[in-house]
């Protein structure tokens, strides 16, 4: 029997959603609420290949949650809300606790909450979206995916840091990855593209957050992120990997704290912080073509970091499948593709150049005679949501 189930991605201050049905994996409706606690909030409506936008009022996610389920009802999407079976929600940090999606219970949410430590800024705000549904949606089973949870079952080499073993146990200072859901999502594409149980590929998910994993007969094996989602790959506003003790050099040259630091490496740094532009790479694109230095800058040390994580990573592995590239670059920049791709060719990877010239939908972009075939993947983690709600729920 077809029914239906919501995929939730709480922010602070945002809320996400689409109506699935399943197992058909057709979205109903989808939408955002947008600036909720803040002034100026509003939530937007995507149905039927319309969008429909709302300004109002919402103080916190229950009244976020309150709309959404009188709008289902408003617009027919349900008849009655206990034909929503389930709700999934992407949870960010599941440190080393949950390996795998699970139903959400009491014992669920109390860890959760214990994990708070670890994603300040995300879990608070995960709980409250989880908490909000409970009781505006109280017969629908609630479900946790956890961004952590794909690339929890790294090997323990690949996620140890190089500090005293103590604190890796103690306090769980070590690599988690992130950006799980949609590595999960491209490594069971490639699953069935390649018609392969078990499949090794280095997948990148280049957008405004970016990271790479290594996959290892189907499972994370390595990867670009640590312990915080700023490491790794240079991304919009985000730094990646710096020397820790520059941290402390900067705040004596600079007169600015610990915390004001911190900032400028998450907010202001990355593609932003180095081109003195923009943190979006089409306007990167833009200032390379009027030949300005700071982005074509910009654009080498994005390029020349995906590349040696890419070299870094394919040395992890006896053998590579493929590499694919999701997320808002990956999908739809042929430039930066090809700036990637043309790097690989110690490699013997070999950029099909016509192949490349597409955005957003899944094409092999590599010669037949490459040594590794390189794809275009576009990810879709809410499906991936779905999927793991209704098998848990039904
Ligand atoms: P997030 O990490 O916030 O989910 P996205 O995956 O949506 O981010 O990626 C956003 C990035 O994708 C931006 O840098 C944007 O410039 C880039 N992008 C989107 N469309 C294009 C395009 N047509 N050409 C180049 N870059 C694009």
């Amino acid at each position: 029997m077809n029914s239906k189930y919501l995929v939730i991605n709480g922010g602070s201050s945002s809320l996400k959603f689409s109506l699935y049905e399943m197992p058909e994996e057709k979205v109903l409706i989808s939408g955002l609420f947008e600036r909720i606690g803040i002034d100026n909030s509003s939530y937007t409506i995507k149905l039927n290949g319309e969008k429909i936008k709302k300004e109002v009022t919402l103080n916190n996610h229950e009244e976020a949650v309150k709309i959404l389920t009188e709008e289902l009802l408003n617009y027919k999407i349900v008849n009655s809300l206990d034909e929503i079976k389930g709700v999934g929600h992407r949870v960010v940090h599941g440190g080393d606790k949950f390996k795998e999606s699970t139903l959400i219970n009491d014992e669920v949410i109390s860890t959760i909450r214990n994990l708070f430590h670890l994603a300040p800024l995300h879990n608070p705000a995960n709980l409250m979206g989880i908490e909000a549904f409970k009781e505006f949606i109280p017969d629908a089973k609630e479900v946790a995916i956890f961004d952590t949870g794909f690339p929890a079952s790294m090997p323990m080499e690949n996620y140890t840091y190089a500090i005293p073993y103590e604190w890796t146990e103690k306090y769980g200072a070590r690599k988690y990855g992130f950006h799980g859901i949609s590595h999960e999502y491209v490594t069971e594409f490639m699953k069935k593209e390649l018609n392969k149980e078990n499949v090794n590929l280095i997948t990148c998910h280049l957008g405004n957050g970016s990271s790479m994993f290594s996959i290892k007969d189907s499972k994370a094996f390595d990867t670009s992120l640590g312990f915080s989602t700023n490491s790794g790959l240079i991304m919009g506003t985000r730094s990646g990997d710096v020397d820790t003790l520059m941290v402390q050099y900067l705040m004596k040259e600079t007169g600015l704290s610990f915390d004001e630091i911190i900032n400028v490496l998450n907010k202001e740094s990355g593609l932003l912080g180095v081109s003195g532009v923009s943190s979006d790479s089409r306007d990167i694109e833009e200032g390379m073509k009027n030949g300005n230095a700071r982005c074509i800058l910009a654009q080498a040390l994005f390029v020349n970091r995906i590349v040696g994580y890419i070299a870094k990573l394919w040395i992890g592995l006896d053998h590579v499948d493929a590499i694919t590239f999701a997320g808002g670059i990956g999908e739809n920049s042929p430039v930066t593709r090809k700036q990637i791709i043309e790097k690989l060719k110690p490699l013997e990877i070999e950029l099909d150049e016509e192949a490349n010239n597409v955005r957003g939908k899944f094409t092999l972009i590599t010669k037949e005679s490459s040594k590794i075939p390189c794809y275009i993947v576009p990810t879709d983690e809410e499906v991936m949501i779905a999927r793991d709600t209704y098998n848990l729920v039904k």
